[in-house]
C-alpha cells in the first residue's frame, strides 16, 4: 500500500506548489474564511497550512492520513455532482507517502474540549491547544524519493510557482482571506470582502491579486444561458500593459486549464484583433454538474463537459459582447 501510495503520489504531486494546492482545497472544503499559508526553502522544507475550517474529530485524524478515506462523498451518485474540491481521498495519503505530515486539529463538534496533534510518521497522538479549525504541516518533501527531489527547482523558482497555486484560489473566493509567508516573512495578503455585493468582491479580489492595472485594462464579461453563466473579465486586446501569462479560468469554482475555454476565447480576440494575441482574462463558468466530469485527472486541473460545442460558444460570446460594448 506503501508503494501504491507513492505512485498515486507521483501523479498528485510534482512540486510543492502540488502540496500547496490540495491543502488549500481542503481548507475550502472544510468552509475556512482564513487560510494561512506558510513556507519555508520554497515549500521544499516546510508547507504548512492553517485554516478556521470544521476541523477534524479526534477519531477522524489518523483515517485522513489513508488512501481513499474522504469525508466528501458516499456513493457514485453523489460523484456526478460532486460539489466539494476533493473527493478522491488520495491527496493526504498520498503526501504522507513522501513527507512528513503532521496534523493539528480541533473539531467544532462540541463533545471535543481541545485540539489534537496527529505524527503522520509515528501515528501517535497528543493533546494540544488551537481554536476551532485545522494545520497541516508537510516537511521535507520527497526526502524519501531524492530522485524526485533532484528535479526541484531553486527556491524562489518552487516559492513563486506555490505563489500561483494560492494566486488561483484566492481568485475564485473573494469571501476567503489568504496569507502567505516565506521563511518568516508575510510575502502576500489579500483580504475578504463582505460578501453582499459579489461583482464588487470579485473586482476588488482581482485587483489585489492582479494589479490595479489588471482592472483598469479589462472589461466585465457576463452571459446567461440556461443552465451554463459565465462571467468574470476579459483584458482590452489593446492594453499595452497585457501579460499573456493571465489566464484563469474556473468552472464551478474550480480552477482548470481547459483547452476549451482557451480556445474560445483566442477566437474571440481574433474577432476583434484580426490578429494573434494571448488573450488575458479572468473566467467564471457556472454550469450544471452533471453536464461536466471533473474526475477526469488525479489533479483535478482538468474536466470533460458533455457538450463542449455550447460551452465554446458561450464563452465566445461572452467575450465578444464584452469587448463590443461601448466602453465610458
Ligand atoms: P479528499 O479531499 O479528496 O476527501 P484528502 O486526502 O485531501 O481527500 O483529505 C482526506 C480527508 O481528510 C478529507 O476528506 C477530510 O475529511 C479530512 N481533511 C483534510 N484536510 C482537512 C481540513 N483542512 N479540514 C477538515 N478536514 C480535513
Ligand atoms: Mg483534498
Amino acid at each position: 500500500d506503501e508503494l501504491i501510495s507513492q505512485i498515486a503520489a507521483g501523479e498528485v504531486v510534482e512540486r510543492p506548489a502540488s502540496v500547496v494546492r490540495e491543502l488549500v482545497d481542503n481548507a475550502l472544503d472544510a468552509g475556512a474564511t482564513q487560510i494561512t499559508v506558510r513556507l519555508q526553502a520554497g515549500g521544499v522544507r516546510l508547507i504548512a497550512v492553517e485554516d478556521d475550517g470544521c476541523g477534524i474529530p479526534r477519531e477522524e485524524l489518523p483515517r485522513a492520513l489513508k488512501r481513499h478515506a474522504t469525508s466528501k462523498i458516499q456513493s457514485l451518485t453523489e460523484l456526478e455532482a460532486v460539489d466539494t474540491m476533493g473527493f478522491r481521498g488520495e491527496a493526504l495519503a498520498a503526501i504522507h507517502s513522501i513527507a512528513e505530515v503532521s496534523l493539528l486539529s480541533r473539531s467544532a463538534e462540541a463533545t471535543e474540549s481541545h485540539a489534537w496533534l496527529l505524527h503522520g510518521r509515528t501515528g501517535e497522538m497528543t493533546p494540544a491547544a488551537r481554536t476551532t479549525g485545522t494545520t497541516v504541516e508537510v516537511r521535507e518533501l520527497f526526502y524519501a524519493t531524492p530522485a524526485r527531489r533532484k528535479f526541484l527547482k531553486s527556491d524562489s523558482t518552487e516559492l513563486a510557482h506555490c505563489l500561483e497555486a494560492v494566486r488561483r484560489h484566492a481568485l475564485a473566493r473573494p469571501d476567503v482571506s489568504f496569507a502567505v509567508w516565506h521563511d518568516g516573512k508575510l510575502i502576500e495578503q489579500w483580504r475578504a470582502t463582505a460578501p453582499n455585493d459579489p461583482a464588487r468582491a470579485l473586482e476588488r479580489r482581482l485587483a489585489d491579486v492582479l494589479g490595479e492595472d489588471f482592472l483598469a485594462d479589462s472589461v466585465a464579461v457576463q452571459w446567461l444561458g440556461p443552465g451554463l453563466q459565465v462571467w468574470g473579465r476579459v483584458g482590452l486586446p489593446d492594453a499595452a500593459r497585457a501579460r499573456a501569462d493571465r489566464q484563469f479560468a474556473y468552472v464551478n469554482g474550480r480552477y482548470v486549464r481547459d483547452k476549451v475555454v482557451a480556445h474560445a476565447a483566442r477566437s474571440a480576440y481574433e474577432d476583434v484583433l484580426h490578429g494573434q494575441r494571448q488573450p488575458v482574462y479572468a473566467l467564471y463558468i457556472a454550469i450544471d454538474p452533471t453536464r461536466v466530469d471533473v474526475n477526469v485527472h488525479p489533479t483535478k486541473i482538468e474536466v470533460r463537459f458533455r457538450d463542449s460545442r455550447e460551452v465554446h460558444q458561450a464563452v465566445r460570446h461572452a467575450i465578444e459582447q464584452a469587448l463590443a460594448a461601448p466602453r465610458a
